[in-house]
């Protein structure tokens, strides 16, 4: 017997009808002889609202508390679930990350799965069991604490279940038929893509498509586990996230991403010489804050100024960080000047590799526009600007349009 991995998102879950809409889905799988594994989210807004509630509780936040309490909304839907799996007649449990187990580092909020242990799920799928029903996000530490594994995490755990019961596939079903090549929330005319490379997806998630969570994506590429995207509400075929093949080399651009979530410093008067950017993003990373993209001034009279880019929540941090080492006289500038009021918007596809003139066309569409571009950053296989928050839409559109990524084309070469 054939075992599944099914993922169903907080939309999917998100009030008792669309659960019980779930269990006939998976029905119909158990129905074709399949052994399978759901693993749910909390229901759509309930993270959320946890997380407020922890909040509001204590301005002191104990980060092993804030686990047990975030990590709830997952068990809910597990029991929920479940139960409308029984109104069925389907043998299922529900299995919470403790139950199976699922062991993690003890990072809480953000914590490393370490490993899944499948005796416990294989006892019960021979004694009968025909669905397992796993609260997503969730682990256990090796000091027997709960934690979570960052925000849309259970897709991780989606992915990471589908390697070690080793499946053909690992299905995500959620509040969209597959991944497009822009948000279809901002781009009315974006089109679903029929396949795209994990490398291609990978980018697109970490520069803001919350489609797929990032380190999802990283494990299914290391883990070749091929991830079907579709939807909980229809039976329209998906997106395929799986290797990359000619096909898709075949398009320059595969989508357009974009993320609120940033934030611009610019450190002034810098002493420019060796070791002094070493200084400065020594210190950050080792207060935890990941910076993203970086620009250094030409330098005037042995001074510049270095600008970078991270988190929105990490932008006051890493002005204190920085402040506090030129107390203590580790590097030496004149002012900061942050800057919140900016967004991230990239460009990705694998055929860039062999395109050249995709950053200046990229340039020109955004200047047609009159949207001035504050900071560049590239790969090989993606171009992004950092740019006032206040043009994010329009910058998404005017690229998705001018780069044709409506027409055909961008899906023809993908069937
Ligand atoms: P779930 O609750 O099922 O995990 P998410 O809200 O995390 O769902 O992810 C689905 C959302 O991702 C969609 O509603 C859509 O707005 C957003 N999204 C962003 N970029 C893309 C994209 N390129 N393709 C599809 N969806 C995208
Ligand atoms: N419920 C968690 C979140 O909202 C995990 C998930 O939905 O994947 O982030
Ligand atoms: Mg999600």
């Amino acid at each position: 017997m054939a075992k599944v991995v099914m993922k169903f998102g907080g939309t999917s879950v998100a009030d008792l009808a669309y659960i019980s809409k779930v269990a006939n889905t998976i029905q119909t799988v158990v129905a074709n002889n399949n052994q399978v594994i759901a693993i749910v989210s909390a229901m759509a807004g309930e993270t959320n609202k946890l997380i407020d509630f922890v909040n509001h509780s204590s301005s002191f936040s104990d980060a092993r508390e804030f686990d047990a309490v975030v990590s709830a909304g997952e068990n809910v839907t597990a029991g929920l679930l479940t139960l409308a799996l029984h109104k069925l007649n389907i043998p299922a449990r529900s299995w919470q990350g403790w139950q199976v187990p699922v062991k993690t580092n003890s990072i809480h909020g953000a914590a490393r799965l370490v490993d899944i242990e499948t005796h416990n799920l294989e006892a019960k799928f021979s004694e009968g069991m025909k669905v397992a029903v796993v609260a997503g996000f969730q682990g256990v530490s090796k000091e027997n604490r709960i934690t979570t594994l960052g925000r849309g995490g259970s897709d991780l755990t989606a992915v990471a279940f589908a390697a070690k019961f080793k499946c053909a596939h690992c299905d995500i079903f959620t509040d969209v038929d597959g991944v497009y090549t822009a948000d279809p929330r901002i781009v009315y005319r974006a089109r679903k893509l029929n396949r795209i490379a994990y490398e291609e997806m990978l980018e697109l998630a970490s520069l803001g498509a919350k489609v797929l969570q990032t380190r999802s994506v990283e494990l299914a590429m290391a883990e070749k586990v091929p991830v079907y995207v579709r939807s909980s509400f229809s039976d329209n075929q998906g997106t395929l996230v799986c290797e990359e093949d000619e096909r898709m080399e075949k398009r320059t651009i595969t989508g357009v991403a974009s993320s609120r979530n940033e934030a611009k410093l610019t450190v002034i008067s810098v002493a420019d010489r060796p070791g002094i950017a070493a200084k400065i993003f020594g210190k950050l990373s080792e207060s935890g804050i990941v910076v993203d993209m970086i620009v250094q001034n030409i330098s005037e009279d042995n001074r510049t100024d270095i600008t970078f880019s991270c988190p929105t929540e990490d932008a006051d941090k890493a002005e204190k960080v920085l402040l506090e080492s030129r107390t203590d006289g580790l590097v030496n500038f004149q002012d900061i000047v942050q800057d919140k009021n900016v967004c991230k918007v990239s460009v990705v596809g694998i055929g860039m590799r062999s395109q050249s003139g995709v950053a200046s066309q990229m340039f020109s569409i955004l200047a047609n526009e009159g949207i001035n571009i504050k900071v560049i950053s590239t790969s090989e296989i993606k171009i992004s600007v950092l740019i006032d928050r206040k043009y994010m839409e329009l910058a998404v559109q005017a690229l998705h349009d001018n780069f044709n990524l409506h027409s055909n084309w961008a899906t023809q070469h993908n069937e």
